[in-house]
């Protein structure tokens, strides 16, 4: 019965799909390393409360029934919409730091994540993209209001701290909700994490019965792998010049939250995509690690997704001009490009 859950002990070994012909673009070398890495701490294993917990995420209220979903947790940058100094500054008032506290405002935006949500025999399974600096505040917000309870598997974009830093808060989960939470981090990223989270990686350091997440490393190479029967190729691409962030493409979406440049093989990886939610950081020009609007709405001209939404928006990005603005492009030239916000929760095929 156990077994049949989507999530196993050890589970976290990377299974090899069908091979798809792949390329790695980025000049950093991913060494292939197909373990998984698993420390686990006092051998606790509730797997009758990870079964009630899957249980109960199936019967909660406010998911969306047999479809599949993707609700976007964070769409902001590192450090948040409103940012407190704009709150503070005595000279100048920010319009859109002073709408994002605003309830309900779409310009409040945290750290760019999103769940994909599916339904399976057992209860949904619930995987993560990132989980950053701002995770509980977005976990809070939204994993009630959508009935989310437990976390599947977490995909790891990038070691930026606003991709990682509320990895921390997953205790919450692996104490009180499952067993333990696997991770999918590229290697070079996972020698990041083994410095700034020691303790997460090797819990043998612990002090014993201290509470911290318990977390199973897998370490992905730049090749499609499954997780929980949802096939995740990775997109790799330029976030700064000397360092590579993952996209992930799942069924026809695309998912690029950190970018400042597409490397030509990439692209390749990108063909036929229905729905692409890309990185575009401010409305003005591109920064050193982030693509700017301008440039973004180029490579969706590229691209030609059906579909597009941007994420990773900061504070000069106000979300109604914005969006009045790209409006605009699809009578003048048939794109269908959108910013995302906080919340959002669209229907998906995957
Ligand atoms: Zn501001
Ligand atoms: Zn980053």
């Amino acid at each position: 019965m156990v077994v049949a859950l989507s999530m196993v002990p050890f589970l976290g070994t990377v299974r090899s799909p069908p091979f798809v012909a792949f390329v790695a673009p980025c000049r950093r070398q991913i060494s292939i390393h197909g373990s998984s890495i698993s420390l686990p701490r006092n051998g606790f294993s509730p797997f009758n409360t990870f079964l009630q917990a899957r249980s109960q995420s199936n019967s909660a209220s406010g998911h969306a029934g047999e479809q599949s979903e993707i609700i976007f947790v964070g769409t902001g940058t590192s450090e948040g919409i409103p940012r407190v100094s704009c709150l503070t500054d005595p000279l100048k008032k920010c319009p859109v730091c002073t709408n994002a506290v605003e309830p309900g405002n779409k310009n409040r935006r945290r750290n760019t994540s999103i769940l994909i949500s599916y339904p399976r025999p057992l209860g949904r399974c619930n995987i993560l993209i990132d989980a950053g600096k701002f995770f509980y505040h977005s976990a809070l917000q939204w994993f009630p209001a959508f009935g989310i309870r437990t976390i599947d598997a977490v995909i790891i974009t990038h070691s930026h701290a606003d991709a990682i830093g509320g990895l921390d808060d997953l205790r919450d989960w692996t104490n009180n909700v499952q067993p333990y939470i696997p991770i999918y981090v590229a290697e070079h990223d996972f020698e990041v994490m083994k410095k700034t989270h020691y303790y997460l990686v090797d819990t043998r350091v612990i002090t014993p019965g201290a509470a911290v997440s318990d977390l199973q490393f897998n370490v992905i190479r730049e090749e499609p792998f499954i997780v929980h029967e949802i096939k995740f190729t990775p997109l790799p691409v330029w976030h700064g010049r000397d360092y590579c962030s993952l996209g992930f493409r799942f069924g026809d979406i695309c998912y690029i939250s950190d970018v400042s440049e597409i490397p030509e093989e990439t692209y390749l990886l990108l063909e036929d995509c229905e729905l692409l939610i890309m990185d575009a950081l401010r409305p003005d020009r591109s920064s050193a690690t982030h693509f700017g609007l301008p440039r973004a709405l180029e490579e969706v001209r590229k691209i030609k997704p059906t579909k597009t939404l941007f994420t990773g928006m900061m504070h000069l990005i106000d979300h109604k001009k914005v969006n009045e603005y790209l409006s605009k492009l699809k009578d003048t030239e048939g794109l269908d490009v959108q910013l995302s916000y906080d919340g959002l929760r669209i229907p998906v095929q995957l």
